[in-house]
């Protein structure tokens, strides 16, 4: 019997039939005109997507983290001081990687399930004298989401290179790169772009390539330079060929596709879409009596919600009962909490009708598990939102 199961995890996500039917086109060869053509084409609609018409895009076959390392690898030099923002695994990743790469690092970690005081960053950035400042907009692993576009103004000020993880944000929560002052936004194929995953994506500033280019000491890592691939990007949007490693052909030529699909939608009505089918996901969950990982509800993410177990459940008892519904939700990823909670994506290409059968999924594996409430509650809750 065919796997009609709905996957809502924070990535990979369900993926437009289109975007699928680019990725399986003939291969062609990365010299070919149709995929000149393409390529070009999706680096200029990063610009719009990223709300950066003067970014500079790169597109590297890679994972998420690859996009992370093309930011520390080309901006960091051994002795630079950088300032880490964590609230969760992903924010301490950054602290891991830009250490790899010879950084002095200070990280100010929030609290489980808060967001980084914006007093304790300037704070930190009015007494040390940093080269850059990585924040992440959504952590995956707690669902908080960072204020950003305050943190972009902050490092304008003190003259500091920021740095957005947009892995689980980028498309699907508001970024406005350019006016928001920030200097790198990466992110992956994954997650809200609709793109399954093998591509590493960012957008840099001017400030940030400048940065770059006033570089003392070489890339330490020769696939991630920039200075590789600065050249490739600029040939293609030029709509000429140009080589370095081999384009991920059938994946851009996805991109392609899935990047015009996000355009026409445009980025005010996809924020907007994303903000309210997570308030209406959100009023469910609320309803049903679960709490959040992310105290604050001002700073609870729109592309995933992470919920813990009512008491005396789990996931071994709750996850194969949502998915025994029909719909595959993600268990914990923060080692201080892994156990005690469950996480839900609600982005991209998600509808109203996937929030409804989410929950729909939800209530039938609590009512599994014993847990008492009044069956329907969620839905109800939702409906009113939509
Ligand atoms: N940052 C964030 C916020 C993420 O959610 C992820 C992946 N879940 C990554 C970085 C790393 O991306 P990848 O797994 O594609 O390497």
């Amino acid at each position: 019997m065919k796997d009609r199961s709905l996957l809502m995890i924070p990535g990979p996500i369900e993926f437009e039939p289109e975007v699928m039917t680019a990725l399986g086109m003939p291969t062609t060869s990365h010299v070919a005109p149709d995929f000149i053509e393409a390529f070009g084409r999706a680096l200029e609609t990063m610009r719009e997507v990223w709300l950066a018409p003067n970014g500079q895009p790169f597109v590297i076959a890679g994972s998420g983290t690859l996009a992370m390392e093309l930011a520390g690898a080309n901006l960091i030099e051994p002795g630079d001081r950088a300032l880490v923002l964590s609230t969760g695994v992903f924010g301490d990743r950054f602290e891991d990687l830009l250490t790899r790469h010879g950084a002095e690092v200070t990280v100010l970690r929030a609290p489980l399930g808060c967001i980084v005081p914006h007093e304790d960053i300037e704070d930190a950035l009015a007494k040390g004298s940093y080269k850059l400042l990585t924040v992440t907009h959504v952590d995956t692993s707690t669902a908080v989401r960072m204020p950003i576009e305050a943190i972009g103004m902050l490092c304008r000020r003190y003259n500091v290179l920021s740095v957005v993880d947009g892995v689980c944000s980028v498309a699907g929560e508001e970024i406005r790169q350019e006016e928001w002052g920030l200097d790198v936004v990466l992110t992956a194929s994954q997650k809200a772009i609709g793109v399954p995953p093998g591509l590493a994506l960012l957008v840099a500033s001017q400030r940030a390539m400048d940065a770059f280019s006033a570089r003392k000491t070489p890339v330490r890592s020769y696939y991630a330079d920039w200075a590789k691939w600065l050249p490739i990007m600029t040939a293609y949007v030029a709509r000429k060929p140009s080589y370095f490693g081999t384009p991920a052909v059938n994946l851009i030529a996805a991109l392609d596709v899935g990047l015009q699909q996000l355009a026409a939608e445009g980025m005010p009505a996809r924020f907007s879409r994303h903000e309210r089918l997570a308030a209406a996901f959100r009023a469910g969950v609320d309803v049903l009596g679960l709490t959040h990982v992310a105290e604050d509800g001002d700073y609870r993410a729109n592309m995933l919600t992470a919920c813990r177990y009512p008491k005396g459940i789990d996931a071994a008892s709750l996850l194969p009962e949502i998915k025994r519904a029909g719909v595959i939700v993600a268990g914990g990823l923060h080692p201080d909490i892994k156990s005690e909670y469950f996480r839900v994506g609600h982005m991209g290409a998600v509808r109203p009708g996937d929030i409804l059968a989410a929950l729909g999924a939800l209530e039938s594996g609590l009512a599994d598990c014993g847990y008492v409430f009044e069956p329907g509650v969620s839905l109800a809750a939702a409906v009113r939102q939509l």
